[in-house]
């Protein structure tokens, strides 16, 4: 099967299963796996920070950040569309009584710096106290502008608010933009990056921050369940996919834009120019069920709809992005 769901699809393949398979490990509650421990270090000197840690999900690195961050009755800003708001069961609110100050994302993704300035609210008893700003890079595939990154950080910086990138394909922004893991993220005091999506490892999400921030935010994590004991073996598998699945990210870009390309020609479609490796698509409402359950007869599995989400990933190869213009060419020319 091609699969076009999501970026989450992956299996590991031969070498990181051998690096999981060999890897060193001990009680990682205690600090002892040797493996959890490169993983965090590798992975904090990659994004220029002090200190990383290893947890299961990155909905759980999120809400870990969110509850280090924020104290009960403290808000953060947030998108609208973003994950930790929108996609995390409302985590934040349920488990950590930090208030959510949603507002909207601008057709860029962005947060507007004025929506940022506006929501901020004045010390006073009526309010609750903003505390942390959240962004999110990647963000429904498109890239933060680097220029509005750096603006939105300064501004939180000089409001006294903390700042939280959800960066579960920060990978993809930085090498779609050419910059460095550590520039990408700069000026954010903490960051979540997922190992599981476009980077291929099975399980895992890297927090990363200050050391005393980690500190604070291993204590969260051991109160949600997420200590862990021999994790080594899949932080073996997190840190052969920072080591060797990075650059080939720019591969899964120019699948998409090729898928793009192919299917802009048929004329029943409207594509969105993808940026990274998500690709969206409206498709007429009437037809969507139906092409949905033709692909999948022809071996494409995705999430079909009126507004359809196709991600490439590294099991999808320039030949299967092909087979899949051509497979829904087929179908609007059956009519
Ligand atoms: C997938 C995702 C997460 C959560 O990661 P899980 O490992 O699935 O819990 C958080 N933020 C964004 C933007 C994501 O795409």
């Amino acid at each position: 099967m091609i699969d076009l769901r999501s970026d989450t699809v992956t299996r590991p393949g031969p070498g990181m299963r051998a690096a999981m398979a060999a890897a060193e490990v001990g009680d990682d509650v205690y600090g002892d796996d040797t493996s959890v421990n490169v993983l965090q270090e590798y992975g904090a000197g990659l994004f220029g920070k002090e200190a990383g840690l290893f947890s299961p999900s990155g909905t759980q690195t999120n809400l870990i950040a969110l509850l280090t961050h924020c104290q009960r009755g403290d808000e953060y800003i947030v998108g609208q569309e973003a994950h930790t708001y929108r996609y995390e069961g409302g985590g934040a609110a349920v488990l950590g009584s930090i208030q959510p100050q949603p507002l909207s994302n601008q057709a860029d993704g962005s947060l507007a710096i004025s929506d940022i300035e506006a929501a901020i609210k004045p010390d006073d008893v009526h309010f609750a106290r903003t505390r942390l700003l959240a962004l999110e890079n990647t963000i429904g595939g498109k890239v933060l502008p680097s220029g509005y990154v750096k603006a939105a950080t300064m501004l939180a910086r000089q409001r006294h608010l903390a700042t939280h990138l959800d960066g579960a394909r920060i990978c993809n922004a930085a090498i779609k933009q050419g910059m460095t893991l550590a520039d990408a993220v700069e000026g954010f005091d903490s960051v979540s990056v997922c190992l599981s999506k476009g980077l291929g490892a099975p399980v895992g999400s890297l927090l990363l921050g200050s050391r005393a921030f980690i500190k604070e935010a291993t204590r969260w994590r051991k109160m949600l369940g997420g200590g862990m004991r021999q994790a080594g073996i899949i932080a073996a598998g997190g840190l052969y996919a920072l080591q060797n699945n990075i650059a080939r990210l720019a591969q899964d870009h120019e699948h998409a834009q090729l898928m793009a390309d192919g299917l802009a020609e048929i004329e029943e479609l409207s594509i969105t120019p993808p940026q990274t490796n998500i690709l969206y698509v409206d498709v007429p409402p009437r037809r969507a069920q139906a092409l949905g359950e033709y692909l999948r007869a022809h071996g494409i599995l995705a999430s079909v709809g009126p507004r359809t989400r196709l991600v490439t990933h590294l099991d999808v190869s320039r030949s299967d992005v092909l087979r899949v213009v051509d497979c829904c060419k087929q179908f609007f020319a059956l009519r």
